[in-house]
C-alpha cells in the first residue's frame, strides 16, 4: 500500500510538474504581453468594481464591523502580487503573509478556479484573507497584532457511493477511453489501474469483452460535489479472467486493496514499468527496429512512448548497472533479491537515484524514455529475467504478497462482505454478457 501511494504520488508530482510549466508559460506569457504593453499602475474605479464584488461578511467567521469582504476573481497568470495591487492594498502586508511561510505557500500557486476573499475596513487596512483552495481546504488568515496568522480549516464531506461499469471496445481500447465513456473521472481511471497494475497490464492486455465495475466515493460539501474519494470495490474482467479487489484496512490500520480470499493484490513487480497512459496503441515493433535487419527473437518487451516519459522501478531492488553501450544505449539493471532482474534499455536520461548500489522502491522513477543505442525512435525496452533467463514480464507468474493473517480472517470477511455483495450484485445485472464468468468465481 505504501509503494501504491509512492506511484500515486509520482503521477501527483508528474501532473503538478506538469501543472507549474503550463502556469509558467501563462506567467511569462502575460509577462511578455506587459512588457510589450504597459498598463497602468492604478487600477480604475470602475474596472475594479467589475472585478471586486462586494460580499456579505460571513456569518460564522470575523465580526461585521471590522470589514467589508471583497471576493476577487482570479485570473490565469494572477498571482498574489497583482492582485495587492488590483485592490489597493499595502504591499507590506502581502509581505507579512508571505513571511508566514508554509502555511501559506498554496498562496503562490492561486489557480482561476479557487476563491480568494479580502476583509478590509472602511479605512483599506487589511483585515483578514480567506482562500477556497479546493472545495475541502479553506484557509484563513487574519491579523494578529503587526503581523498575520494562518489556519487551515478542513470540510468534513458527506461521502456517496457510486457504482459504474464500463467495458473496452474497438472504439474505446484503452482503460482511459472504456472509463471516460462509463462516466469516471480521470483520477478514478487512474486510481483504477493502480488497484490492478500488479495483475493486468494495461499497456498490452486489454482487450475487445473487457469489462469492469468499481464503486468510488464521490465527496460533497453543503450539497456540492467535492471531487472523489477512494476505489472501496472493482472488478476487472481481463481475456474472461475476474479479478476482484476490494478494499480493507487491516488491524494495524493500513489499507490496501485484497482479493475475496484475502490475497494482497500487492505483488514484488508491476507489469507495467511505464504507465499505460503514456504508452502509443498502434505500436509496430518492426517500425521501430529496423536496425536489426531481421525478426529478432525478441527477449523483451518495448513500450512506445515519447521522449522524456518516467520510466520506473517495476519492483523494489538494487541498481546493479547503470551504463552506456552501442547497442542499449543507456540502460539501467535492477536485481530483485536472489532471482529476478531487470532491464530498462535506450533510455535517454537516468534519475539520480538511479545509481549503482543503490535500493529502488518499486514505482520509483529510475529514468526517462529515450532511443540511445539501437532505437530509431524513443521506446523503453524492458526485460524480465528469473534466475538468469528471459520471461514475458506480462505473463510471468509472481510471487504473492503475505495473505491476511489467519486469525484476522473472520474481521476480513464481515468487513468485505457488504461490498463484495454490492459488487457481485451489480456485475450480475449490469455485465450480463459476463454473468456467468462472475457467478462461477
Ligand atoms: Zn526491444
Amino acid at each position: 500500500m505504501i509503494d501504491f501511494v509512492k506511484t500515486y504520488l509520482w503521477v501527483m508530482i508528474l501532473v503538478l510538474a506538469v501543472l507549474g510549466t503550463l502556469v509558467i508559460v501563462l506567467a511569462s506569457n502575460s509577462g511578455s504581453a506587459l512588457t510589450t504593453s504597459p498598463v497602468p499602475i492604478e487600477v480604475a474605479e470602475d474596472e475594479l468594481s467589475q472585478e471586486a464584488v462586494l460580499l456579505e461578511p460571513e456569518v460564522d467567521s470575523q465580526p461585521s464591523d471590522l470589514g467589508k469582504w471583497i471576493h476577487v476573481k482570479i485570473k490565469s497568470g494572477d498571482n498574489l502580487a497583482k492582485i495587492f495591487q488590483r485592490i489597493h492594498l499595502l504591499p507590506t502586508d502581502l509581505h507579512k503573509i508571505v513571511a508566514i511561510g508554509s502555511k501559506v505557500s498554496s498562496l503562490k500557486k492561486i489557480l482561476p478556479k479557487q476563491e480568494l476573499s479580502f476583509q478590509v475596513t472602511d479605512e483599506g487596512s487589511l483585515v483578514a484573507v480567506r482562500y477556497k483552495k479546493d472545495p475541502l481546504d479553506t484557509l484563513l488568515i487574519t491579523r494578529d497584532g503587526t503581523g498575520f496568522t494562518a489556519e487551515w480549516e478542513t470540510a468534513v464531506p458527506d461521502v456517496t457511493i457510486v457504482y459504474k461499469t464500463g467495458f473496452v471496445t474497438k472504439k474505446q481500447p484503452s482503460l482511459y477511453h472504456a472509463g471516460k465513456t462509463a462516466g469516471l473521472p480521470v483520477n478514478i481511471i487512474m486510481k483504477l489501474s493502480y488497484i490492478f497494475q500488479w495483475d493486468i497490464s494495461f499497456a498490452w492486455d486489454l482487450r475487445q469483452g473487457d469489462s469492469f465495475a468499481l464503486m468510488y466515493e464521490t465527496l460533497y460539501v453543503d450539497g456540492n460535489k467535492a471531487g472523489e474519494g477512494d476505489i472501496v470495490a472493482a472488478t476487472f474482467i481481463n481475456a474472461g479472467k475476474v479479478h476482484h479487489a476490494i478494499q480493507y484496512t487491516d488491524l494495524s490500520g493500513r489499507t490496501g486493496y485484497y482479493t475475496p480470499d484475502g490475497h494482497s493484490l500487492r505483488k514484488a513487480f508491476i507489469r507495467d514499468p511505464v504507465h499505460f497512459s503514456y504508452v502509443s496503441s498502434s505500436f509496430n515493433l518492426r517500425r521501430f527496429h529496423p536496425v536489426h535487419k531481421r525478426v529478432m527473437s525478441h527477449r523483451g518487451i518495448d513500450y512506445v512512448a515519447k521522449k522524456g516519459t518516467p520510466i520506473i522501478a517495476s519492483g523494489d531492488g538494487k541498481v546493479i548497472t547503470r551504463k552506456q553501450n552501442r547497442a542499449s544505449g543507456k540502460y539501467v539493471v535492477i536485481q530483485h533479491g536472489e532471482q529476478y532482474t531487470t532491464k530498462y534499455l535506450h533510455l535517454s536520461a537516468f534519475t539520480n537515484n538511479a545509481r549503482p548500489n543503490r535500493s529502488v522502491k518499486q514505482g520509483e522513477t529510475i529514468g526517462y524514455v529515450g532511443a540511445t543505442g539501437w532505437a530509431t525512435a524513443p521506446h523503453l525496452h524492458y526485460e524480465f529475467l528469473v534466475n538468469g533467463v528471459h520471461r514475458n514480464p506480462k505473463t510471468v507468474t509472481l510471487p504473492k504478497a503475505n495473505p491476511i493473517p489467519e486469525k484476522e480472517m473472520p474481521r476480513f470477511h464481515s468487513a468485505i462482505a457488504p461490498l463484495l455483495a454490492k459488487l457481485k450484485a451489480g456485475d450480475k445485472t449490469n455485465l450480463a454478457v459476463l454473468s456467468e464468468s462472475v457467478s462461477a468465481d
